[in-house]
């Protein structure tokens, strides 16, 4: 389906960014949909990030996403919605006549994995533990709220960061200790792993899902490598889980909307190719 309409170009803006698969994953969309569109990446170092975004559009882009170290960056330097401002980080940029708007999609990405990974999840699930505190466990507690999870404990190597989490979201945040993450995960319907441990990289994180119930779901936003040693030990005890290209896929469709009007599908065959990349194959 070829088009006329003009080049709109997006981009991914981190500090490093080569290792982004965002490009291939919104590349991809854009040839899908025959859109006469780029997604591009932007190294662009921290001193440098302000006035990179302050001339987004003179630099010939709609929007783009926004990865490590500027996501706090992108909040303060732009106009922010509601969610982005509860996560307290934002992860995707576009324009809204002529001002430059953020939002966190990371939520969704994490919510529309569980959905598609393990549907019905959250149906009569009233307790979840959330293992780390930072921008990626802020969305997940934010999702788990949304979704009306009564309880959700939080665990984090740094106690204050989990104890910021309560501040920010109410009392259905439960700031706990390392010691009582074993107590926990045996009552919990749903547990996410929202550190870096399990990263290529990093050491495992280190949890024993025997005692867990049989249908508790085990949520990862890690994806390389694709299956951590969480998700490994979860699907040979048999628990239904979501992963974290899922989540990386689910997050990524309502930026790509702002900024080239069509509303991307997830599918089987755009997973295949994160997947083979992610492989290196
Ligand atoms: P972050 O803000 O730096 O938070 C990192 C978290 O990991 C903190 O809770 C930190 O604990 C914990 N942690 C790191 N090393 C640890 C260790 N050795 N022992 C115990 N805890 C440790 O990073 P983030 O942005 O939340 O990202 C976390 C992960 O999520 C990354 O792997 C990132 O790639 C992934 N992510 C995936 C997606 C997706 O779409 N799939 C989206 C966003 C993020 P302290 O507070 O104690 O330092």
């Amino acid at each position: 389906m070829a088009t006329t309409q003009t080049l709109r170009a997006a981009c991914i803006i981190g500090w490093p960014v080569e290792h982004s698969r965002s490009p291939l994953m919104h590349n991809h969309w854009i040839a899908k949909y025959g859109l006469n569109g780029i997604y591009r990446r932007e190294p662009v170092t921290a001193e440098e990030f302000p006035r990179f975004i302050a001339s987004l559009a003179d630099r010939g882009y709609v929007g783009g996403n926004v990865t490590q170290p500027h996501k706090d960056m992108a909040l303060r330097f732009s106009e922010p919605d509601d969610r982005a401002r509860a996560v307290g980080v934002a992860n995707t940029l576009w324009y809204e006549g002529g001002r430059l708007r953020s939002t966190n999609t990371d939520v969704e990405g994490f919510v529309g994995a569980l959905d598609a990974s393990a549907p019905g999840w959250d149906r009569g699930a009233t307790q979840a533990v959330v293992i780390g505190a930072g921008g990626a466990a802020r969305a997940v507690v934010y999702g788990f709220i949304e979704r009306g999870i009564e309880r959700i404990h939080v665990v984090n190597r740094t106690q204050d960061r989990a104890e910021a989490l309560r501040t920010a979201f109410g009392p259905r945040v439960i700031p706990a200790d390392w010691n009582a993450l074993a107590g926990l995960l045996k009552t919990a319907h749903v547990i996410a792993n929202a550190t870096n441990l399990g990263m290529k990289g990093n050491p495992p994180l280190e949890i024993d899902l025997g005692p867990v119930r049989d249908e508790a779901v085990i949520a990862e936003v890690i994806y390389v490598p694709l299956k951590t040693p969480l998700l490994e030990q979860a699907q040979q005890r048999g628990l239904r889980t979501s992963d974290g290209l899922d989540m990386l896929l689910y997050q990524a469709g309502r930026g790509f909307e702002k900024w080239f009007g069509v509303r991307p599908e997830v599918t089987p065959e755009l997973r295949a190719i994160m997947e083979k990349d992610i492989l290196g194959k």
